[in-house]
């Protein structure tokens, strides 16, 4: 028997599969990949399929059935056309036409179904909203078997993926997943078919479809990754990689070559390129390299995330998030009173208000939390409701601020790294509003306004030569 190939898993993003050209040309390189390794695609639903779903479950939330109608003849409409720029053949297009077409009745039924009960469930919105994969995995299959690849579109139950039955984010029983994988992917490899599997869900024991929640694609790309024994993983995006910072806002940002997984983690809350919070728990223990690049631009190998240990232990990038608000509470009776804070991020979490960074001072007078500017006043009018006057005396607003990050390894033990960045934003007349560092080390993590934000990102960009 020839040695087998080495496995690679390559996943595609919403964005690079967005139109029937993107799709053919992913579709070449990936005949190219495929007859030197053991193929596995994981692709997203095609373009912003996911949001026009989560918006038809709003639209029927409000009972806005014309408003549903519409929406559902856009995205069938989209892969429709996009199924007739694909495939060429006759025969071969009135084939997945018809596959798309009884997707889409299912869906219908669906719709159709909750439309009548007037109900939507955790798990009926799951179900919904893992159709974008449904179909994007035709498309890309019916591409790929254009180039001469026999590539065959299964879903994340089909390909074997077990969850637990948490809709809307779920995470993977690996111990079975693992079995049902590496038996129905491996048996595809070894007959050198090209599985195509759609990322983002699977199925509960009871076989109801879950999701991982939004973006979870990555999630899915190394949860069989780390499944099928893969050398590699590449999560192609439309972006060349990490960057040391935005490019929009810094001109001589560049792309980071290597990186840690922990880092990965820290840079995915922030900045362009979002990866699902969970996408590195299945390869956290092998040393599976990953990487994040470009699909468009392949000579670039984009950036390499490695096990902690190997990374270097270096300042990676600085990072930022606009469009927050800050929530000062103060009030003596929080003063050696246990129990405070738990009261008050039990009143937010009640409402599933969540907090990004919290701050409390020594003396437990005050605590300030920053949030999200579309939670902020929702929040403190709940704060005000369950607790003024009695534990909290005041409640200050502050709009419009960012978070600005310096985030590495390198900061970790590092002395006189605080130092550097407060002088270097202060040089530049920006104030600080709060300051946190996590013990991890590896989040620097600061509140400005945002009119502050850029300047404070170039500044550090600048005093800590990323750029080099
Ligand atoms: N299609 C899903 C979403 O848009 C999953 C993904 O793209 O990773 O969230
Ligand atoms: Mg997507």
């Amino acid at each position: 028997m020839p040695p087998a190939r080495p496995r690679l898993v390559i996943k595609y993003g919403g964005t690079t599969i967005s139109s029937a050209s993107r799709i053919l040309s992913v579709s070449e390189y990936l005949a190219g990949m495929s007859k030197r390794y053991g193929l596995v695609v994981v692709c997203s639903a095609v373009g912003n399929t996911t949001d026009d779903l989560v918006r038809i479950s709003e639209l029927m939330r409000a009972g806005d059935r014309a408003g549903v109608s519409e929406l559902v003849r856009k995205v069938a409409g989209l892969h429709h056309d996009m199924s007739g720029e694909l495939v060429a053949d006759h025969t071969k297009l009135e084939e997945l036409r018809g596959s798309l077409d009884a997707a889409f009745g299912e869906l219908q039924s669906l719709i159709d179904g909750l439309l009548l009960l007037g109900e939507e469930t955790p798990r009926s919105r799951d179900y919904l909203l893992s159709f974008g994969e449904r179909f994007s995995v035709m498309l890309l299959a019916a591409a790929l078997r254009r180039y001469g690849v026999d590539a065959v579109g299964l879903s994340g139950r089909e390909a074997g993926i077990l969850t637990d039955s948490r809709f809307g984010g779920s995470k993977p029983l690996m111990d079975t997943t693992r079995l049902r994988v590496s038996k129905t992917l491996g048996d595809m490899l070894e007959r050198n078919v090209v599985p195509v599997v759609g990322g983002y869900s699977g199925a509960d024991q009871h076989d109801r479809i879950t999701t991982f929640g939004r973006g979870g694609s990555d999630y899915t790309a190394t949860i069989v990754g780390s499944c099928i024994g893969a050398e590699q993983i590449w999560l192609m995006g439309n972006v060349d990689g990490m960057m040391t910072a935005d490019p929009d806002m810094v001109p001589d940002a560049r792309v980071l070559e290597e990186i840690s997984y922990a880092e990965a983690v820290e840079m995915s809350m922030f900045g362009s390129k979002q990866l699902h919070s969970r996408t590195f728990e299945p390869v956290l223990d092998g040393d599976t390299p990953l990487r994040i690049r470009s699909s468009s631009n392949v000579s670039n190998e984009g950036t390499l995330v490695v096990p902690s240990g190997r990374a270097k232990n270096t300042i990676k990038c600085v990072s930022m998030m606009r469009g927050n608000g800050l929530i000062d509470i103060r009030g003596f009776g929080m003063v050696g009173a246990p129990g405070t804070a738990a009261g008050i991020f039990g009143t937010l979490a009640e409402r599933g208000i969540s907090v990004m960074m919290i701050s409390q001072n020594p003396s437990e007078s005050s605590i300030t939390i920053v949030l999200k500017k579309a939670d902020l006043y929702r929040a403190a009018d709940a704060l005000e409701a369950e607790h003024h006057g009695r534990t909290i005396k005041r409640l200050d607003l502050t709009l419009d601020v960012a978070i600005v990050a310096l985030i590495g390894e390198g900061l970790r033990g590092t002395v006189g790294t605080a130092s550097r960045v407060f002088a270097a934003v202060s040089g530049r007349g920006i104030n600080v509003a709060m300051i946190t560092q996590g013990s991890s080390e590896l989040n620097l993590a600061f509140v400005v306004r945002d009119a502050d934000a850029e300047a404070a990102v170039r500044a550090l960009h600048k005093e800590f030569g990323l750029a080099a």
